[in-house]
């Protein structure tokens, strides 16, 4: 497709030179093909996953007018001025507008010079824009937030119910839809109701990789919310609380205590929601406190950590909450403070809203339904990373995601799991697999009670057996054999407990399983990986301008430049046009707004500090593996070396060496770096050399994980530990 592919060079050039990106992201590229192809698509990514350019950059390149469907003002807002300040034509058609606004807006739209034009759903169906924007051409519409169309979203919105009525007015007009909701249901819902036409369904990777989960039993409130702010000492970040009067405490308790804290929630004011917004965008608060009702509306792309006091409703919610942390790719935490109680709680409230909604039995046992997976999340012993992704129906190869409570060895191991979980299941056998969690527990502590009298289960032989442990420990590993799939449970409102296939296995002794207590605490507190090799003074530096230089442009400082690119800065140091428009973020149209004041200040403060300039990109820094050990120049590692010389597979030469593959593909790293050859087709075919080289422009080379995630782990650490070596040596 020659046509297409001068298309997708164009589109290339323009996120370079608009948005200073020098690659797409793989899912990125297939979305921004069909758009250009005016197909219909559904596109699912993670918050961060970069949604907005899939829309934004076909717009700016096919010219005619693509109409951005947007649930929340605000958000529009911003992502106008944000567009406009990068050299993009694109305005916005709400309610908040006067009269002569409005007029001024149609005309740019008549006269064909926007391409982007923001409004929402009510607007664009019940009033006369539709009109409008047929007479200018509109041609493509992007509905954002797409999951507000269905039921079974965690946010449904009934104007997005009439968007369905777009296809009668814009017949021709291709639709693509995004969201960060991935189940299945929400999924087809989503087409069926906006009537895609044999949309292309594209479904990302749901994996953040740059997020630490963690979940800490809720022991003292106060002092772990606070221990983890002062983690990250003038960060941003987001406390969830599950109620108004919650909200209302901890912010007054942060107060006091010298945050910089505002408080969000559905009973405060519009204009008083606006303003905590806005000093929270604007860099003047760095914590909001929240209801879990907030997060739409904000577009912090810095947000270092997301603390939750209490268990989310359900696991999209968790996801979709915890999705606002690192948006900029960048190391950020998660801490979801747990109780038991929390579902208790929130059993209540739910029963409670549902009456006076009227709401179905269906409905609330499907909710409780989700509020019991979200404990036995909490409560599990599986990846943190793993248990969410395969919430979304995907598959979690690595057995360790370095980047949780549970492969960091927060946790502590139950020594005797394997006999523990023998009683547990025994006793679920013993009942005959007709009781729920809270009998089996009973009958196990050798409790007294009515219905053990009656069924005489004190004189069954697991009567007592686990005495000594207590009840939530108990509670907690029947989630984890339920995680581990080591037990199953009925689909009932009152879910009782069924033996598998694998329960079998554990009894017998076949299969082991893994039992754990949460920490007490983090065992280990994740060091700042941001400004690893940055000077972290020049750092605050440019953090101090950027908000000058927002307030002076009167923009949010994300849109300046994005922490990740200032951190780029801070550790290339570069002191001409030249070097800063290399920085990943940094393209033609911010160079031309803030390359001066910026390229100054790093200058001065290098000059004043007697820091070199102009230092090269990172180059290969450590690897995930270190490097065998073996003595310098071995004959074995001249032998190796001959081979790769000459074209050598990995293969063969670890057979004619006698050591392992993946020894062999160390000294190949080695090999490479030292000898630097001209080309390493023979080791990593061309594709896959250049979609790590991508993939490494996005993230860089300090770590090997995010470039395999980001490609959807179809290439192997091999292979990208061996692009690396290559892209070090040149
Ligand atoms: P979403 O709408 O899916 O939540 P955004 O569109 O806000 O995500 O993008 C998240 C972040 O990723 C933003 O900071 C954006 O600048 C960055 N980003 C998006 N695409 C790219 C890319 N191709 N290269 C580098 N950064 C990108
Ligand atoms: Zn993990």
């Amino acid at each position: 497709m020659p046509a297409a592919n001068a298309n997708l060079s164009a589109l290339l050039a323009a996120v370079k030179r608009h948005w200073g990106f020098s690659a797409l992201r793989p899912l990125q590229e297939r979305a921004v093909r069909a758009a250009l192809a005016g197909r219909d698509s559904l596109v699912v990514l993670p918050t961060g996953g970069g949604k907005s350019l899939c829309y934004q950059a076909p717009a700016v390149v096919r010219g005619g007018l693509t109409v951005v469907v947007s649930p929340l003002i605000a958000l529009m807002k911003d992502q106008v001025d944000g567009l406009t300040r990068i050299g993009v034509p694109a305005a916005r058609l709400d309610s908040t507008l006067s009269t002569s606004e409005y007029n001024a807006t149609a005309a740019a739209i008549r006269s064909g010079e926007t391409r982007l034009v923001f409004t929402s759903p009510e607007r664009l169906v019940n009033t006369g824009v539709s009109g409008l924007l047929r007479a200018a051409g509109a041609h493509t519409f992007a509905v954002d937030e797409a999951h507000c169309v269905s039921h079974w979203g965690h946010d449904f919105r009934p104007e997005y119910r009439q968007l369905a009525r777009l296809r009668d007015s814009f017949p021709e007009a291709a639709v693509h839809a995004y969201t960060a909701t991935a189940t299945e249901r929400v999924r087809d819902d989503i087409c069926e109701q906006l009537g895609l036409r044999d949309p292309e369904v594209m479904v990302g990777n749901f994996d953040r990789p740059n997020l630490t989960f963690r979940v800490l039993p809720r022991l003292d409130l106060r002092t772990q919310v606070r221990e983890v702010l002062d983690r990250h000492k003038g960060s941003a970040g987001i406390v969830y609380c599950l109620r108004r009067k919650d909200v209302d405490e901890m912010t007054a308790f942060l107060k006091q205590a010298k945050y910089r804290v505002v408080p969000y929630h559905a009973g405060m004011t519009n204009d008083e929601r606006r303003a905590a917004q806005e000093a929270f965008a604007s860099e003047e608060a760095d914590i909001v406190v929240a209801t879990v009702a907030f997060g739409m509306g904000i577009d912090r792309s810095n947000v270092r950590f997301v603390v939750h006091a209490a268990m989310p409703k359900t696991i999209e919610h968790y996801q979709q909450e915890t999705g606002r942390a690192g948006r900029d790719g960048l190391p950020s935490d998660c801490v979801l403070l747990y109780s038991g109680g929390d579902f208790f709680t929130l059993k209540s409230i739910i029963e409670k809203s549902a009456q006076e909604a009227r709401a179905t039995q269906e409905y609330v046992a499907a909710s409780v339904r989700q509020l019991d997976e979200m404990a036995r999340y909490c409560r599990g012993a599986t990846c943190r990373h793993k248990a969410l992704v395969n919430y979304f129906g995907q598959d979690y190869e690595a057995p360790n995601c370095a980047a949780c409570d549970l492969c960091l060895g927060d946790t502590q191991e139950v020594p005797d799991a394997n006999v523990i979980a023998q009683k547990i299941l025994s006793c679920v056998a013993r009942v005959n697999q007709t009781f729920g969690a809270g009998h089996v527990i009973d009958v196990l502590r050798g409790a007294d009670t009515a219905t053990i009298r009656q069924r005489k289960h004190n004189e069954l032989s697991t009567y007592g057996l686990l005495k000594e442990v207590p009840k939530t420990d108990l509670r907690d590993w029947i989630y984890q054999l339920l995680g581990q799939g080591a037990l199953a449970q009925s689909e009932d409102e009152f879910p009782v407990l069924k033996l598998n296939k694998a329960s079998w296995a554990v009894m017998k002794g076949e299969q082991p399983v893994r039992l754990i207590r949460l920490a007490r605490r983090e065992a280990r507190a994740t060091a700042s990986e941001l400004l690893e090799g940055a000077d972290a003074e020049l750092f605050e530096v440019l953090r101090q301008l950027r908000r000058q230089e927002a307030q002076r442009a009167k923009v949010q400082p994300y849109q300046v430049f994005t922490d990740a690119t200032l951190a780029e800065m801070a550790r290339t140091r570069p002191t001409n046009e030249d070097g800063l428009s290399r920085i990943s973020g940094v393209g033609e149209y911010r160079l031309r707004s803030f390359g001066k004041v910026f390229l100054s200040a790093i200058v001065a403060h290098c000059r004043q500090k007697g820091l070199t300039t102009d230092v090269a990109p990172p180059k290969s820094a450590p690897l995930a593996l270190p490097a065998p050990a073996a003595p310098k120049n071995s004959p074995k590692k001249e032998a190796m070396f001959a081979l790769f010389r000459r074209g050598k597979s990995v293969e063969s030469v670890a057979a004619s060496v006698e050591l392992a593959p993946a020894t062999v593909v160390e000294y190949l790293a080695e090999f490479v770096r030292a000898e630097k050859p001209d080309s390493i087709f023979a080791w990593v075919p061309e594709d896959v050399c250049e979609r790590v080289a991508a993939a490494a422009d996005i993230h860089g080379t300090a770590r090997l994980k995010p470039v395999f995630t980001e490609l959807n782990g179809e290439v192997s650490y091999d292979h990208i530990r061996i692009v690396f070596a290559f892209m070090a040596a040149r």
